[in-house]
């Protein structure tokens, strides 16, 4: 691999790529492809959650809770 673009590619976002999300908290909301990874904002409606993965589980009753007491 040389240095230049060919390694590193045209950076569009000068320092992040990821931004802080709009719903969940977390800055995993990607700048360009305006999905967030934590919770799949920006590509579907519903929170982004498997059940392979426990913790995020957890959490994502604890943000649903929150957001039911707001209303
Ligand atoms: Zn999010």
């Amino acid at each position: 691999m040389t240095k230049g673009t060919a390694s590193k590619g045209q950076k569009k976002n000068k320092g992040r790529v990821h931004i802080r999300c709009r719903r969940c908290g977390k800055t995993a909301y990607h700048k360009i492809q305006s999905i967030c990874s934590s919770c799949s904002y920006g590509k579907t409606t519903k929170l982004r959650r498997y059940n392979w993965d426990k913790k995020t589980v957890t959490k994502k009753r604890k943000i649903t809770r929150r957001i039911a007491k707001k209303k």
